[in-house]
Formats: C-alpha cells, structure tokens, sequence
C-alpha cells in the first residue's frame, strides 16, 4: 500500500482527495488526522513539519510543499534521505505575474503619490514617463521571477535580471553572482526581490544594498520578509533614498497592530497574496509528479536540500 497524508486546510485536503482517487486509483490518499497505519506514508503534503508527525512516519519518502518556497519548513527534523518537492504550478505562477506587474505599474505611474494628494484635497500632477523609460531590475530568475519578466515584457519596461548561475531571458539583460550585483543595481528603478530565502539571501534587502540603487528608486518585495532589514527600509524611505515599498511579505506575518509600516506613508502592504497556490491546479502538479516518481524519472521542483531551494 503507498499512501500519501495530506496536512493543513481541510477544505483543499478533501477535493484532493476525490481528485487522486480518480486520477491514480492505486494511491491511498488520506486527510490528517486520519493517518491509518503510519507505516504506509510514503509521501506528505504540508506547508509547515510537525516534528511528532514525522517522527511516526518511518518509511516517509518525500515531502511535497504547498508553497512555491520551502524556507517556512524546518527541515533540520526530516531524515537526510527525504527528499522534498516545492510546488509549481500555474496558479501560483499566473497570481504572481501579475501581482508584479500590477506593482510596477502602481509605481512607475506614481499611485501612491496621487493616492495621498486625494485624501489631502489636493490636484497636482507629476511628469509623465513611458515604460520605455523605466528599469525594472528583478532578482532571482526562477519559476516566478520569469513568469514576472514576460508579464512586464509587453509592457514596454527596460529590463534586468540577476541570479545566481549565468542565464539568458529573451527581452531582459541578465547579471550573474556577486561581481556584476553592483551594475544590475544601480540601474533599477524598481527592484523586485523574487529570491528564495537561505543563508545567502536573508537580509539582503538593507542599508548597503538601498544605497547601490539610484536615488529615488522603489522596492518591491514578494519573496519572504526574512530578504528585508526592516529599520534600514524606513530609514532609506525616510532619507528619500528609497521613494516606495510595496511589500507582500513580512516578518512575522500577520504583521502585528501597531507595526511602523502600517502607518509609513512610503510603504504598501498586502497580506501575502502576491502567488497563490491555488487547490483546483496545483492536484495536478502533484499527481503529475506521483507519476514521474511511479515512472522513475526526475521530479518537477526537488530542491537541493544542501542548498535551499
Ligand atoms: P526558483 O527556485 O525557481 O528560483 C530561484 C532563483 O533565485 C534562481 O534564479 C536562483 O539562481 C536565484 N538565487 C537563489 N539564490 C541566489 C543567490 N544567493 N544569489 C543570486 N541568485 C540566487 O524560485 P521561484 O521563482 O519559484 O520562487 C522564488 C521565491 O518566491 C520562493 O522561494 C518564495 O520564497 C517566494 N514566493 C512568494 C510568494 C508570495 O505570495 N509572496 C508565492 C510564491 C513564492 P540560480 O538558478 O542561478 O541558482
């Protein structure tokens, strides 16, 4: 018996669960809490890892994310040999695309700024510039930070991307690793940070990395809050080095009452709803992927363990 436990919303558990029923008959698809004998997991389905659940599965083979990222399970407490999935699928892909150029578009035509002169009663217009015009910079060229590229594309904006290994984005200029981190920066107008969050990255959204970009410039951030300093943002916004920061992301989330960036009349807040996993796609991802594992052949979306993401 191979059976998979899905954890978390039971809303999606039970539509998941008639859906692999039907698709692939041979796999015993149960809901927590209803773990049967837990002997027969071999695959587990979670946004977060419970350590007394997985101390219980002893023949658990793979750990499937419901997030596009892995950063929020701790997978200090899974054996070694478990290997873990990230989901893509086009829900969060599409949701996310257009979160972004939604953003960009907010900040190249100055929304905030009219935003507050409506609540003031004032009418007072600002040059106008075309995309053409504008660098949007984006940071990390995976999955999402592609999908987010050929959203922008037929908007007219100028286009960079830095990542990590050397690649190519038709209709973007693409900066690899840290020597050419400088050249990418100090063109954007607006920089979005679609990074994975690890070691490497945490933090990197500070003082030092705000002065490399050019005065004036705005941040758009839809990773994780763990990517942002958030002192050295208000203190950017504040000196007017920053003008904007729209941010999908915190730390922690839900942002407390009372946080400084409710109020920060540069920052935009929306409650992480920039991709969405949506339950009606991503089954097929997943049964997708139990099927390359019953072919044998590679998963879409293993993570390198040693290396985050
Ligand atoms: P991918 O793993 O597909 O892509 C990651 C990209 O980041 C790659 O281009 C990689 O470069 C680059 N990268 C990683 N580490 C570094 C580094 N140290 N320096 C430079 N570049 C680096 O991820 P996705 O695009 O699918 O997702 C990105 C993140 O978006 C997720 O990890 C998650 O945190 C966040 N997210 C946020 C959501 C929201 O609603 N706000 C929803 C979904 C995801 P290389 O390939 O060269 O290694």
């Amino acid at each position: 018996m191979t059976a998979i436990l899905h954890t978390g919303d039971a809303e999606r558990g039970t539509l998941w669960q008639a859906i692999v029923a039907r698709e692939l008959p041979d796999i015993d698809f149960r809901c927590w809490p209803d773990v049967g004998d837990p002997e027969d997991i071999r695959y587990l389905i979670a946004w977060t890892l419970d350590r007394d659940l997985v101390e219980k599965l002893p023949n658990l083979e793979i750990l499937f994310s419901i997030g596009a990222g892995v950063d929020q399970l701790d997978l200090s407490i899974l054996p070694p040999h478990v290997r873990v999935v990230r989901m893509i699928e086009s829900g969060i892909t599409n949701t996310m695309a257009e979160y972004v150029a939604m953003a960009a578009l907010t900040l190249h035509r100055d929304l905030p700024t009219y935003i507050a002169r409506q609540r003031q009663g004032v009418w007072e217009p600002e040059d106008v510039l075309l995309c053409s015009e504008r660098t949007v910079g984006v940071m990390g060229l995976g999955e999402l930070g592609r999908a987010s590229i050929a959203k922008l594309a037929p908007l007219g904006f100028r286009l960079l991307g830095w990542s990590r290994s050397r690649t190519d984005i038709s209709g973007a200029a693409c900066f690899a690793g840290p020597y050419e981190f400088d050249a990418f920066l100090a063109q954007c107008d607006i920089l979005v940070c679609l990074l994975p969050l690890t070691d490497d990255t945490r933090g990197i959204l500070c003082r030092d990395f705000f002065e490399r970009m050019p005065r004036g410039s705005s941040l758009i951030n839809v990773a994780r809050g763990g990517h942002l300093v958030q002192e050295d943002l208000i203190e950017a916004l504040d000196s007017g080095q920053l003008r904007y920061a729209m941010l999908d992301v915190a730390i922690p989330e839900p942002l407390p009452a009372g946080h400084a960036f409710y109020d920060h009349p540069g920052i935009f807040l929306t409650p992480h709803v920039a991709g969405v996993t949506r339950k009606e796609t991503a089954v097929f991802s997943l049964i997708a992927n139990l099927q390359r594992e019953a072919e044998g052949t590679s998963l879409v979306g293993e993570i390198d363990r040693a290396r985050g993401y």
